[in-house]
């Protein structure tokens, strides 16, 4: 199937500078950066079937969405630090983090408004699927996919791609699957949808005791497939492990699907690992365009900022058919 068109939704502006979000270690290559979007944003430019347009989801219908997503104890918990802390202060202290695992991604003012408007993000895209896109993509962040029912982590801290599933599954969309091909295991996505018969989940990502979270996971049930990989995979392995996703989602009746996206993949990420170049997204895009369902595709991680731009244009191009070669 070819799409004629990708509809990207916008996140709205935030009031003054958009806070640069460090993990513990303090890193400085692969901080989490507003300039991570406009990269990606000058990739999907480059292709002319993309559309534009800044979300408008009511803050009801947000709590709404968040409050089966998470605890109304962590939200308070957000909400509450979104307030007291002022100026560049950080917390690092907190109980909110996955079993087995010490916090690593501090807390900082407007923490709470800025992740807020990440799933109202995540959620409009899934709206634009609702209204009939075949294809839409959530520019978000901060990413979501290690977000819990009651945790944080690696920059994450409400859990859009689960927004975005819980909105299609409102409409009447079911069952609803979500394939996660970030770097990194989505812990958050995994842990939330465990408890959610309707929704299938797969993810391709590298070892997680290797990498975050940094311990063994295991599916919650048949309807979770996970694919790591210890050693960095030729396109070859990815490309088929993405396609056994996508045919395991169908197989269960997936009527549209959620695609949690890292460009973390790619060869010298700064969070990453692997070798793969982004070129790979041009063929990962064709093989989601063939499951013929609507996509709704929202931003995880991906940190190379001088590589973003090239990702997102050939993942767009592979998505809606355009023959680049
Ligand atoms: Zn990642």
């Amino acid at each position: 199937m070819s799409h004629l068109s990708l509809e990207v939704s916008l996140q709205r502006e935030m009031q003054g500078a958009s806070p640069i979000i460090v993990t513990s270690e303090g890193n400085t290559a692969g901080r989490e950066v507003e300039e991570r979007s406009q990269c990606i944003i000058q990739g999907l430019k480059r292709l002319p079937q993309c559309h534009f347009s800044t979300v408008q989801v009511s803050d009801r219908y947000l709590d709404s969405i968040l409050q089966q997503i998470h605890h109304q104890e962590y939200l308070g918990f957000l909400a509450h630090w979104n307030r007291a802390l002022v100026g560049e202060e950080l917390l690092f202290e907190y109980p909110y983090v996955d079993q087995g695992i010490q916090p690593d991604t501090p807390l900082f003012a407007g923490v709470y408004d800025l992740s807020r408007e990440g799933a109202r993000t995540a959620i409009a895209a899934a709206q634009q699927v609702v209204k009939g896109a075949s294809l839409s993509y959530a520019l978000c962040r901060p990413p979501g996919h290690h977000a819990g029912p009651a945790w944080l982590g690696g920059y994450c801290f409400l859990n859009n791609a689960v927004a975005a599933v819980v909105t299609l599954q409102e409409s009447g969309i079911s069952p609803v699957g979500l394939i996660d091909i970030d770097f990194h295991f989505g812990n958050g996505s995994a842990a939330i949808l465990a408890s959610r018969p309707d929704v299938w989940f797969g993810s391709i990502h590298r070892s997680t005791i290797l990498s975050y979270p940094y311990k063994e996971v295991q599916p919650a049930s048949d309807r979770q497939t996970f694919i790591p990989f210890s050693h960095s995979p030729s396109s070859e392995e990815y490309l088929s492990a993405v396609d056994e996703l996508i045919k395991k989602a169908l197989d269960f009746g997936c009527g549209a699907m959620v695609v949690s996206v890292g460009y973390d993949i790619i060869i010298n990420d700064p969070h990453g690992g692997w070798h793969l170049q982004p070129s790979i997204f041009e063929e990962i895009g064709h093989i989601l365009a063939q499951a013929s369902i609507p996509l709704c595709l929202v931003q995880e991680g991906g940190y190379l900022l001088t590589a973003l731009d090239e990702c997102a244009y050939k993942f767009g191009s592979g998505l809606l058919g355009c023959d680049q070669k």
